[in-house]
């Protein structure tokens, strides 16, 4: 009974909230059928050019074009579009289109290709050699654009490129007002490189026309994330110190390093998750409404809270790196064999405690960490809520605070814990039972397959909106924080200290919270 109850309610609860609107259970079934249109529209586009430069590579073979081919399945990728890949590789077009339809096959999600949909998708493709450096295949590629519509240029390669892409564009008479240019992380290295690849791309592109990707902006939950905070008004009167006790921001993989060694040895896990992904969950978390949801205020936005975040206290900031594993199955090297280097100083684990300095959240920490080999993946932001100013049930009752979890991975969703009595005889005893909302449950079949991020973003840059890509000045505020933060413990000689694989990370960790008599919550899968 009590759990007929409790499904009942949660299941209102949510699907109202992602609707907009709080509702009774009597407009359930109404609701959920809104929430199925809500995720299974789609808005057509029209026919463009798109040219992936590095069409070969791994990222274009794992997610760009595995999400494409799911777009033109959902009827959104019209058929008169043309998709160029160009890379060094000798292919020939008919080549081309079987090495995309093996990426397809195994890296579609499972998405059925069914009688002529993979054929049809493939007759979109087309392919160019070209040396990005120098001017093999250009005049090629120059010759397949078609003039008058959309063309976008994914830049799927090194960041040296980008430079040597962006003025070839321009210097093939590529680039016209309807041009855009993709550009993946790491976005620069610190904030002078930073400042030279935005000034390379602007010497060639406007502002308007470059979108800087961080996929994390597209997953479904962090979208839904200023939903919640600003299509309801449940939540956004506490949404500040006075009733915000601390957040955390969680971002656990159980891979390493693999085959990135190179790369990340010289970046780390500040670098190469927390300067991007974590800031820019922290941005939407903390950030004011903006006025309308348009790109550049919700930019100017996450700006600010960038802006006014602390710099980070020495004792604020933990780093580890990740021990050798044994066992026939699960044996992995520790983080210095995998990198090459048993004197490596850099992380693959940071959990810092940092405050956003303004009226909102003044006295708020905000915890984040993230890290290789750990217990779990698992992806997810815990916004908690102080105990009640006082207790009307007594010492025995105990202390129960409200807590809102939003997970991003895996099992999209979102769980508000709240406080309720015990069912049945024995006076006022409380519980905590969670109000649980995963998409798969709530949204039907369209919530057990939520379309990849880069489906999502791929064609925001299609139709020209800009709202979940990175504007400069964010990166370079970014940086500017980040900075500091790493010169401060490379000045120190600090080195990171060892975890065990598997676990949630170096003990420092947890005393960073125990110092603030908090803890982090469990990282479960
Ligand atoms: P990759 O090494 O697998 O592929 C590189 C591609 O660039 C190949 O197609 C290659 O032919 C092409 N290329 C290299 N030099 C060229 C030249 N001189 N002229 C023309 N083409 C050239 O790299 P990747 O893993 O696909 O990564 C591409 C970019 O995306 C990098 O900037 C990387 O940091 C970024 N990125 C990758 C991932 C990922 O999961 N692979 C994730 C996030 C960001």
């Amino acid at each position: 009974m009590r759990h007929r109850f409790l499904s009942a309610f949660r299941q209102a609860f949510f699907v109202g909230l992602f609707c907009g609107h709080f509702v009774g259970t009597g407009s359930t079934m109404l609701t959920t059928q809104q929430g199925q249109n809500m995720v299974s529209r789609v808005i057509p586009v029209d026919p463009f050019d798109l040219v992936i430069f590095g069409g070969t590579g791994d990222l274009a073979r794992r997610k760009i074009l595995p999400a494409l081919f799911r777009r033109f399945c959902s009827g959104q990728v019209p058929s008169g579009a043309q998709i160029i890949g160009a890379a060094r590789a000798g292919f020939s077009t008919d080549g081309y289109r079987d090495f995309v339809a093996q990426a397809i096959r195994e890296f579609s999600g499972g998405r059925a290709c069914e009688d002529g949909t993979l054929e049809g998708f493939l007759s979109c493709l087309d392919y160019v050699a070209i040396d990005a450096s120098g001017d093999q295949g250009w005049g090629d590629l120059a010759a397949r654009i078609t003039n008058d519509r959309v063309r976008a240029f994914y830049f799927s390669v090194g960041p040296r490129l980008f430079g040597d892409l962006a003025e070839r564009i321009h210097s093939y008479g590529m680039a016209s007002a309807q041009s855009r240019i993709v550009v993946e992380k790491p976005f620069g290295h610190d904030l002078d490189s930073a400042i030279a690849l935005n000034k390379t791309l602007a010497a060639h592109f406007d502002e308007g026309q470059i979108y800087r990707i961080d996929h994390y902006l597209g997953k479904e939950t962090v979208q839904n994330l200023m939903a919640v905070r600003f299509g309801n008004m449940l939540f956004e009167p506490l949404w500040n110190s006075q009733y915000v006790d601390h957040i955390q921001i969680t971002v656990a993989e159980t891979v390493g390093v693999g085959g990135r060694g190179d790369y990340y040895d010289r970046a780390g896990a500040m670098r190469d998750m927390m300067q991007n992904h974590m800031m820019q969950l922290l941005c939407l978390i903390a950030m004011e409404p903006p006025a309308k949801f348009d790109p550049d205020s919700v930019r100017d936005e996450k700006l600010k809270v960038i802006r006014a975040l602390d710099s980070v206290e020495p004792h604020h900031i933990a780093r580890g790196q990740y021990l050798a594993q044994d066992g026939d199955e699960f044996a992995h090297p520790s983080y210095r064999e995998a990198v090459g280097d048993d004197r490596s100083r850099t992380e693959s684990y940071i959990a810092l405690k940092t405050h956003v300095s303004n009226w909102r959240w003044a006295g708020t920490p905000f915890y984040l960490r993230t890290g290789k080999r750990l217990k779990a993946r698992s992806s997810v932001i815990n916004v908690m809520f102080k105990d009640a100013p006082h207790s009307i049930f007594g010492e025995e009752a105990g202390r129960h605070a409200n807590l809102l979890s939003i997970r991003l991975q895996p099992n999209e969703g979102i769980t508000l814990k709240v406080t309720i009595k015990e069912p049945g005889q024995g006076g006022m005893r409380l519980m905590d039972v969670p109000l649980d909302m995963s998409f798969a449950e709530a949204l039907g079949p369209d919530g057990e397959d939520p379309p990849d991020a880069y489906e999502r973003l791929i064609m925001d840059v299609i139709r020209g909106n800009q709202t979940l890509f990175m504007r400069g000045d964010e990166v370079e505020a970014a940086w500017a924080w980040t900075d500091p933060i790493i010169a401060g413990w490379q000045a120190r000689g600090e080195v990171p200290k060892p975890y065990d694989s598997g676990s949630a990370g170096p003990g420092d960790a947890d005393q960073l919270m125990a110092r603030d008599k908090r803890e982090w919550r469990g990282i479960n899968p």
